[in-house]
């Protein structure tokens, strides 16, 4: 019998995969992406406490790639933290298991994977938010929850900008 493709060892899925600074618009909002692999290599060994070689066997990588994914996430929360990024997880093979009201809190949001509807309306949209068309000045009411930058002018099709 073939050996099953080996994927990376995740342990615990992030409970809340969008960080977001508060007070920023999402249209000024720049984001790391932080990967799964790399969101484990940190909560092993910055937050468990837990040597490199063994959170490496762990994830079932060598040490030098554990050791290339830990530094990687390092640098992408600090400058994240440093410049006021917002941060996204993601990435890897893995399923998003949804569950409804967990992991909500000031500062946070939620967001659904792409593609997908969410359900929670993020904080960064408030009530009787606008979005404009930056090409044509089309202008219409912002759904709450869907940032004006996933949602496309229906004159031009061009990305929109939150009025
Ligand atoms: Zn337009």
């Amino acid at each position: 019998m073939p050996r099953p493709r080996r994927f990376r060892r995740i342990q615990y899925m992030p409970e809340v995969n969008y960080f977001k600074p508060a007070g920023i618009p999402m249209a000024n909002l720049n984001e790391v992406v932080l990967t799964v692999s790399e969101y484990e290599a940190i909560r092993l060994v910055d937050l468990e406490g837990i040597p490199q070689n063994k959170a490496g066997k762990k994830m079932k990588v060598s040490q030098p790639t554990f050791s290339r994914i830990l530094k990687s996430a390092r640098k992408k929360l600090s400058e994240a933290v440093v410049k006021g990024m917002a941060i996204k997880i993601k990435g890897g093979k893995y399923k998003m298991v949804q569950r409804a009201g967990a992991g909500k809190g000031r500062g946070l949001r939620r967001r659904a994977p792409a593609g997908g509807r969410g359900r929670m309306g993020g904080s960064s949209a408030g009530p009787g938010g606008k979005c404009k068309c930056p090409k044509c000045g089309h202008e219409e009411p912002q759904t709450r929850g869907q940032p004006c930058m996933n949602k496309k002018c229906p004159k031009c099709g061009k990305l929109m900008t939150r009025a």
